[in-house]
């Protein structure tokens, strides 16, 4: 994580903690501020002489950052995090369950983590809770289940940010040649177990003391002389392998996996009388155990990964693509990239729930290089997140027209992400989505109904003739929330006969619609679009990982609607007017 990011992080933390015991609003809202602004710090912070010189740092959270940029350590948050029980912030994770309800469960009911708070409401402790219904407690038992059932496993967009910097550290320290992640990460998977990190260097004790002691291990595991593991503070486990610089492309290639795609490779080798393992590409056809390079036997190939693909007459495969065992049929297809994406159809401003003026977003997108942007708040029967009235989106549909005509270098889209109701009927007039330039429909409740009932639903606004595109078609939070489990080949068939795309929402806690989703829609040929949905804009960099999900999917830019330019995209855009 970058270090303006792991100081968010404790901010962000410090407030959650805070609430939980029940300080009051301004000193919560202080941290949180805080964390906002180090979160869209373009600048690493450290480069920063007086934090007090950026705007919404105080005297008092630049000392604090200071001290952390010193010494690693933060002494008030220290002392924050004390105050409660360790596992009180994981009972923060489950779905539906704010640091409000949480403190009164820990004060009232005892519940100090997942185990105990499993426990009351086994021995309806929580139930016997004032203003604590049936309901709620069957939606935090849902939730528990689900978090129980992906316990251990870390999701992507937290992943990757730590993996990058302690990539970035290892890189620059002195000795090191290559550096970089393997594993289910480098694969581009939604969750990840842990982090492995794979190195070559002239000085291994250096990269290793130094993996051992930075500031935000826990706990060291291993310390070898080629091997180290350790627990960081975000709760998961760390190798680092050092590998001999020959040997890299075989190193890297074993522990990117996956297993099945490993188990391929080496049948291809054994078939041409080879042996492959994480050392390199032997010629050995023997029945020998003992393994080649231990016979003094000199790899054919060994030093990077695409000389081993080469050698074995195979094409190079994309990481996101190794989790087949064998590639037949079209050969590699030449996979989407974060580069082939023009523009962001599903965005939130101020109107409901996001903290972007019309403006910021346009400025947003051209910072990008998008030629277009939609605008598409949230309807009206989304209360909670300030949903549009009719007469409110029609004053908003004027704003969104001015700027419009203030900028030459974008296209700013009057839109709407208008609800699909239970029933698939929108949350809007027909009239008044007629007067949009883009519909995306999204499901946000109801998200438990039945297969059948949710297939009809979702297509019902598939066929909707002003529906553009289907907002994350199953309301699905990784970890948190099953959502809605529909008849996917009857939403593709239905998206492709009135050419309406789905959505895979880029976000990282939703990856929705999810990578064998994208792999099944694009044999059918539906039209995908990937959105980041951004509230703020930070969120514009969640593109990556809808992009790896993508790829994952097999999806190419001509199946992507954002990968359109200018033209085609409004040609597209109008064939539903
Ligand atoms: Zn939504
Ligand atoms: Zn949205």
């Amino acid at each position: 994580m970058s270090l303006n990011r792991e100081l968010a992080a404790r901010f962000k933390t410090m407030a959650t903690v805070l609430q939980l015991l029940g300080e009051s609003g301004f000193k919560v809202n202080a941290n949180l501020k805080v964390a906002d602004v180090l979160d869209q710090l373009v600048e690493d912070v450290s480069t920063i002489d007086d934090a007090t010189s950026i705007d919404g740092i105080g005297k008092g959270s630049a000392t604090k950052i200071k001290e952390y940029i010193e010494t690693g350590k933060m002494a008030d948050y220290d002392a924050l995090i004390e105050q409660i029980p360790s596992g009180l912030l994981d009972v923060l994770k489950v779905q539906g369950l704010g640091p409000k309800t949480v403190q009164r469960l820990w004060k009232e009911a005892n519940v100090v983590d997942l185990t105990t708070l499993q426990e009351a409401i086994d021995d309806g402790r929580l139930l016997a809770l004032p203003r604590m219904g049936q309901k709620t407690i069957d939606n935090i038992k849902d939730s528990l289940e689900f978090i129980q059932s992906s316990s251990g496993r870390t999701n992507i967009g937290v992943a990757i940010p730590i993996a990058e910097s302690l990539v970035s550290q290892l890189s620059n320290l002195q000795g090191v040649t290559q550096c970089e992640f393997a594993g289910s990460l480098r694969r581009g998977c939604e969750t990840i177990g842990d982090i492995d990190i794979l190195l070559s260097t002239s000085e291994p004790e250096t990269a290793i003391e130094y993996f051992c002691s930075m500031p935000n291990v826990t706990k060291v595991l291993v310390a070898g002389d080629t091997k180290c593991s350790v627990r960081i503070e975000e709760g998961m486990q760390c190798d680092l392998r050092v590998i001999d610089e020959e040997q890299y492309g075989a190193a890297l290639l074993y522990f990117t996996g996956s297993k099945s795609h490993n188990v391929f490779m080496r049948e291809v080798a054994i078939k041409q009388g080879r042996r492959l393992n994480e050392y390199g590409l032997f010629k050995d056809d023997s029945k020998d155990s003992t393994p080649p390079q231990s016979r003094g036997i000199e790899p054919i190939a060994a030093q990077c990964e695409d000389s081993i693909y080469e050698a074995l007459n195979l094409a190079w495969t994309p990481p996101e693509l190794r989790e087949e065992n064998s590639l037949d049929g079209d050969g590699i297809p030449s996979l989407i990239t974060a580069s082939d994406v023009k523009c962001d159809l599903h965005c939130h401003t101020t109107a409901s729930d996001g903290t972007m003026s019309i403006e910021e977003l346009a400025e947003e997108g051209i910072k990008r290089g998008y030629h277009t942007i939609a605008v598409t708040d949230h309807s009206q029967t989304q209360a909670q997140a300030n949903g549009l009235s009719p007469e409110r989106l029609v004053k908003h549909i004027k704003a969104i027209r001015n700027v419009n005509e203030q900028y030459s270098e974008i296209t700013v889209l009057a839109g709407s992400e208008v609800d699909i109701l239970p029933d698939g009927t929108l949350d809007y007039e027909d009239a008044l989505l007629e007067a949009l330039d883009i519909v995306v429909a999204s499901p946000h409740a109801a998200l438990k109904q039945n297969p059948d009932e949710a297939t009809a639903r979702l297509c019902k606004a598939i066929e909707h003739p002003n529906v553009h595109i289907i907002g994350h078609p199953t309301g699905r939070i990784i970890q948190k929330r099953a959502g809605l489990e529909p008849d996917m080949i009857q939403l593709f068939e239905a998206a492709v006969k009135h050419n309406t795309a789905l959505e895979l929402n880029a976000h990282s806690l939703r990856l929705d619609l999810r990578d064998w989703h994208i792999r099944s829609a694009v044999k059918h040929g539906v039209s995908i679009a990937i959105n980041t949905d951004a509230h703020r804009p930070t969120d514009f960099e969640q593109l990556r990982f809808g992009i790896a999900t993508a790829r994952r999917g097999g999806l190419e830019p001509k199946s992507c609607i954002n990968c359109f330019n200018a033209n085609e995209l409004s040609k597209w855009l109008n064939q539903k007017r």
